[in-house]
This record gives C-alpha cells, sequence and structure tokens, in this order.
C-alpha cells in the first residue's frame, strides 16, 4: 500500500521509510506525486499542524498520508519557539540565525532554568476520515555554546538528559534511539498495523 508523505525533507522520507517499509507500506513524497501546494501551518499546536499537512495531501491525492511536525520548547521561554521553530528568527530564517536568537535569548540565564524539549507530533489521515497522532519528546536543557556539527536545527545546543553532550555530537543511530522523532516513529510503528487491519477487513 502506498501512503503519501507531506514532506519535502529527505531525511524525514529516509528515517519514516525504514519503519513503514516492513509493514508493506511504500512512502512517496507529495511532490513526487504532482502535489506541490505550499500548505499553510495555521495551527497552534503540533497536532494541528501535523493533521493539517496530512489532510491536505490526503485529500488533494485520495490516499493515506502522513505528516510530521517537530519543533524545540524551551521552559524560560514559556515553551517558545514551539511550533514556530523553524521560523523563529523570521520567515528568511536559517539554523544559525535560530541558534543565535536562542543564545541571545539565554543569555544569562543559569543551566537550571535551560531546561527544554524536542517534540515531534506524527499524524496520519485515510481517506475514509480516520485520522491519529503519535507524540515522542526528548528532554534536556540549551547549552551556552555550539557544541558538535552533527544533526540538523537546534542540535548543536540541546544537551540530552542524563548526558553531557549535544545532539550535535551523537551519531545518528545515537540519536534515533532517544530523540523525539525515533520515539514518534516508535509510537507509529505501534499504532499504525491496527488501523491497516480495519482496511484490510473491508
Ligand atoms: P517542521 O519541519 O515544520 O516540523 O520544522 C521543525 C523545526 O524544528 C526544524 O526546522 C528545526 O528548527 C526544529 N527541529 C525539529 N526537530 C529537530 C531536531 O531533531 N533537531 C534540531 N532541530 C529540530
Amino acid at each position: 500500500m502506498k501512503f503519501v508523505l507531506s514532506s519535502q525533507n529527505k531525511k524525514k522520507l529516509e528515517e519514516m521509510s525504514r519503519i513503514l517499509e516492513p509493514m508493506g507500506i511504500e512512502l512517496v513524497t507529495a511532490a513526487d506525486m504532482g502535489f506541490t501546494e505550499d500548505v499553510e501551518e495555521t495551527g497552534t499546536t503540533f497536532e494541528e499542524n501535523a493533521f493539517i499537512k496530512a489532510e491536505a495531501a490526503c485529500k488533494a491525492l485520495g490516499m493515506p498520508a502522513i505528516a510530521d511536525d517537530s519543533g524545540l520548547c524551551v521552559d524560560y521561554l514559556d515553551g517558545a519557539p514551539g511550533v514556530y521553530s523553524a521560523r523563529f528568527a523570521g520567515e528568511q530564517h536559517d539554523d544559525e540565525m535560530n541558534n543565535d536568537k536562542l543564545l541571545s535569548l539565554l543569555d544569562g540565564v543559569p543551566k537550571q532554568q535551560r531546561s527544554a524539549k524536542y517534540v515531534s507530533v506524527i499524524c496520519t489521515v485515510f481517506p475514509d476520515g480516520r485520522s491519529f497522532c503519535v507524540r515522542g519528546e526528548c528532554h534536556g536543557h540549551i547549552g551556552t555554546r555550539r557544541q558538535g556539527s552533527g544533526g540538523f536545527g537546534y542540535d548543536p545546543l540541546f544537551i540530552v538528559e542524563g548526558s553531557d553532550r549535544t545532539f550535535g555530537e551523537y551519531s545518528p543511530s545515537e540519536k534515533d534511539a532517544v530523540s523525539h522523532r525515533g520515539n514518534s516513529l516508535r509510537k507509529l510503528e505501534r499504532e499504525l498495523p491496527k488501523y491497516l487491519e480495519e482496511i484490510n477487513d473491508k
């Protein structure tokens, strides 16, 4: 069975394909199926935005769709940047500008007040109207300087709980084992078969 991924992100496609392929699901990108519309993320929660993206692709293409919405929530900043993580430093964002902004907002803030979590929500929408979301989280705190060159986004600043290293210093497999997206993908792996059984029973 073919599912469409509502994302242009090749890394997300690879990570998700690894888990979905053994379940007999072939993941294709929305663009590969001819759906190139830029879906506006108007929600205020990760769940809403993941649903908006998946529903748009499902409706446009008439096939099951999956979307992931993720971000970083910093306690000292009342959960910011949250759903605005990608565009924290403005619409013309890049990772460097986002990280600079985060460091300057936390300038002088002591370690015990720099706690944060990464969140990944994956939503699946079926043409018959059914949908479900799974959420993965990963806790840690924000460092005072960049460490490591691995990962992407805020990874060089995110020090993983129980370690003194950032995700920028983790290998991809170390990150997958504890990350928010690793956790949401493992939940998807557990939940999805229940929905597939219903489709196969019809
Ligand atoms: P999305 O593609 O709209 O879900 O944007 C997610 C944004 O959150 C990314 O652009 C990053 O800024 C941040 N983010 C999400 N997951 C990660 C991660 O694993 N590492 C670093 N940054 C992340």
